[in-house]
């Protein structure tokens, strides 16, 4: 359930990526194949294997980032797990991307196929 003052509260200038209607539905994402675990549903175990290569670390150089109170683009809430940081991730790939893009090229490159868009390169073009 998300309640309206959530919705409009939406910011991603000058500090992490925040925006609860794109967190609550990469969460629905996540849990389509039954567990939140920070793996969508994928088309296949190739598929969820090259995800987990780079989910893993990316999700622990963000924590390392965060530890070291540095600030980053990705809310630091997504620490508690993969499956936060799954969601998180893709508040800042739609809120900030090009800041995402800079920070975690990676996961940047990760969500973008997922999501199928770039919304890094279409904010660069405008
Ligand atoms: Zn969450």
């Amino acid at each position: 359930m998300l309640s309206w003052s959530d919705i409009y509260d939406v910011e991603g200038v000058g500090g992490p990526a925040y925006n609860v209607v794109i967190h609550e539905f990469a969460h629905v994402l996540d849990m389509r194949d039954g567990e939140a675990d920070g793996v969508p549903m994928l088309p296949g175990l190739q598929a969820q294997q090259h995800w987990l290569a780079i989910l893993e670390p990316e999700f622990e150089r963000f924590c390392r980032l965060v530890d070291k109170g540095m600030e980053t683009a990705i809310d630091p809430y997504g620490c508690v797990g993969p499956e936060e940081f799954f969601a998180v991730a893709s508040e800042a790939f739609f809120v900030t991307p090009w800041a995402l893009k800079e920070q975690q090229p990676a996961m940047y490159r990760l969500l973008a196929s997922y999501y199928l868009q770039d919304p890094g390169e279409q904010v660069h073009r405008a």
